[in-house]
């Protein structure tokens, strides 16, 4: 079992006849690449519509009785274009039609948006000549719409025990009374995950239309470098700062079995992408992995002197933000005051009445309120106990002029948080991308 290699496709990889015949060439390749997960066929061209959410469309047109033949055949020709690309021998046009039908005749939402993953499915599975599993009879869900693993892993690996070769439609499973249910957005990464950790495979491959993360946005960084290898905390932090990665819940079932994931690109195969592990023992010491920022938050620091004596301070402080539902990104204090950072979006209109509240709770000196504030996250492993780094950033910073508002590092000191004025984002993430490439 240990050398299997779980595949997932990606939606530009499967979007016309043209990829299929890509994908096939890379699972050719390797025989170890045993179970196969497609998305639907994603965007060809910039505009191009994702087939996902042409079905949606069907299926709001349908629940207003409103006709869906014009959204439906741009469906349908994308699936006509890649079966006869291919030169198979499947009836489309029939499977089309039994769809469109259900589409009309009440399909839920999520049956709907299913059928681009199930299509995929099946036109692979015909073309490698690998054995259709259905994810309706091998992911669950419970009752509530949660996944649920354990009834998976039974059934799953039932299943994969029986099938050397298989395709496993993604994004979507059914529910204990059949009905069918899918992840959220970006689901088949889910899938993937869950078939590698139940076939206990030796990687997870995840191929899509880049070749890995990279270590700056390359549209502030265009020639930014990969990054090679990532462990699965430091992928955590760069996401969660808005670096685009894999579906968050891809992770958790690969992370508990310590299986790596490869993002890879169908369009280049020769590149080695980037590796996610759990463990990286071959970090260089003073460099960093990423880097990853966000615009648009807003600082509010509350000022008293001798607050640290009350002991109930800080809990009166943060129930305000608590009881109005909005989420704190970080809180740097000093001695007699403490900055509370939250999102822009987050805070809306709710800021007057916030501050009110704090005044009445927690009766401070004084309330400052700054907005525009943009945070980066300088993130990488070889930064714990290395010396230097810090120094490099910030002299990167002050050599183009940039003002750090403020400073944090969790005591992993996996990543340092620094927080500027929104017009200096880009230049900053160029400054620090430059100390250490
Ligand atoms: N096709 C689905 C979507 O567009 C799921 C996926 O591609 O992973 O969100």
């Amino acid at each position: 079992m240990k050398e299997l290699i779980v595949t997932k496709f990606g939606g530009s990889s499967l979007s016309d006849s043209k990829q299929f015949k890509k994908v096939k060439d890379i699972m050719d390749a390797n025989e170890n690449r045993r179970y196969i997960i497609p998305s639907a066929p994603g965007r060809r061209y910039e505009d191009d519509h994702k087939v996902t959410d042409l079905l949606y469309m069907c299926y709001q047109l349908a629940t207003h009785k409103l006709n869906i033949d014009e959204v439906f055949n741009i469906v349908k020709d994308r699936y006509i274009e890649i079966s006869k690309g291919l030169e198979l021998d499947l009836d489309m046009e029939n499977i089309l039609e039994e769809i469109k039908g259900n589409i009309i005749n009440d399909g839920t939402r999520d049956y709907v948006a299913s059928r681009g993953e199930y299509l995929n499915g099946i036109i692979l599975a015909n073309y490698l000549d690998f054995e259709f599993i259905d994810a309706k009879d091998v992911i669950f869900f419970d009752d509530m719409g949660i996944f649920n693993l354990i009834e998976t892993r039974k059934k799953l690996k039932e299943k994969l025990e029986e099938v050397q070769y298989g395709v496993i439609p993604g994004f979507y499973g059914s529910k204990e009374n059949g009905e069918i249910i899918t992840f959220t957005r970006g689901g088949s990464d889910v899938t993937g995950s869950i078939v590698s950790n139940v076939a206990d495979a030796k990687l997870y491959e995840n191929w899509t239309d880049v070749s890995g993360f990279l270590i700056a946005d390359p549209s502030i960084v265009p020639e930014s470098k990969t990054i090679h290898s990532i462990t699965y905390r430091e992928l955590r932090e760069l996401s969660y700062m808005g670096a685009p990665v894999l579906h968050e819940e891809a992770i958790f079932p690969v992370k508990k079995t310590e299986i790596p994931i490869n993002i890879r690109n169908t369009n280049r195969p020769e590149d080695s992408g980037t590796i996610i592990v759990n463990e990286d023992t071959s970090v260089k010491a003073g460099t960093i992995t990423g880097i990853a920022g966000k615009k648009d938050f807003i600082v509010i620091t509350v000022e008293k002197t001798r607050m640290t004596l009350e002991k109930d301070f800080l809990r009166k402080l943060i129930s305000v933000f608590e009881s109005n539902d909005i989420s704190i990104e970080h809180m740097p204090s000093s001695i007699d005051s403490i900055s509370i950072v939250v999102s822009a979006g987050e805070i809306n209109n709710k800021l007057a009445k916030i501050k009110e509240e704090i005044r009445i709770y927690t009766k401070p000196d004084r309330i400052v309120v700054s907005s525009n504030m943009a945070l980066i996250a300088v993130v990488g492993k070889g930064m714990i106990r290395s010396k230097g780094i810090s120094g490099k950033i910030f002299t990167a910073l002050a050599e183009k002029a940039i003002n750090v508002r403020m400073i944090t590092q969790g005591s992993s000191e996996l990543s340092i948080i620094i927080g500027i004025e929104n017009e200096d984002f880009e230049n900053a993430i160029e400054a620090i991308y430059r100390a250490f490439n």
